[in-house]
């Protein structure tokens, strides 16, 4: 298996295709990862949640990390890893444009509100879910991608190896 490095470009490419990976957090050296679904857009990735535990540990640190990836088999895949800043984008008059345009990507996607709802379901807490947009500004943006080797299979190799 080949390891490569991909372009900012394709890095991107890969965001937009699949829209969907792991969001990275950390309070109190404590990390937590979840899966999301977001919309990437020039250097920022757009996303829909509803208050737990991921959007209280952003804004009290707001360094966050996405990762997605695209896996056809063990040796042949796309890894793409973001880190940046969050930014809650809040229901008032500065953010109204900003918010609209946000939902106008999710509804791209069919029932993009349904996975920030369903998490309310198991939360024990009395009143309704309360719904956050944020978006995540990408600083760094890396990508590593595996290819097999011509005619040797990461498998073979390890077979032959162990
Ligand atoms: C493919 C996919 C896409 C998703 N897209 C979104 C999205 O766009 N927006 C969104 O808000 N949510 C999405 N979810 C659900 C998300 O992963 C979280 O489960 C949810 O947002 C609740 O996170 P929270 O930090 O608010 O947890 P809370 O409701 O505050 O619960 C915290 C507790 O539940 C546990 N927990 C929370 N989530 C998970 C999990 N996924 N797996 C295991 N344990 C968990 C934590 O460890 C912690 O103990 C998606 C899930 C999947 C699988």
């Amino acid at each position: 298996m080949r390891i490569s490095e991909m372009s900012g470009k394709e890095c991107r490419e890969l965001l937009a295709h699949e829209g969907a990976g792991r969001l990275g957090c950390a309070l109190e050296n404590q990390p937590y990862i979840v899966p999301i679904y977001f919309v990437a857009e020039g250097d920022s990735l757009f996303c829909f949640a509803t208050v737990g535990q991921k959007i209280e540990w952003m804004r009290a640190n707001p360094r966050v990390c996405i990762q997605a990836d695209e896996i056809r088999s063990r040796d042949e895949w796309k890894s793409v890893v973001v880190t940046g800043r969050y930014e809650e984008l809040p229901d008032d008059a500065e953010h109204e444009q900003v918010r609209k345009h946000a939902i106008s990507l999710f509804s791209r996607r069919d029932a993009w509100w349904m996975g920030a709802y369903a998490a309310d379901e198991i939360r024990k807490h009395a009143g309704d879910p309360i719904p956050v947009i944020f978006c995540v500004h990408m600083k760094q943006i890396t990508g590593l991608r595996a290819a097999p080797d011509a005619g040797q299979t990461a498998l073979d190799i390890a077979q032959q190896k162990w």
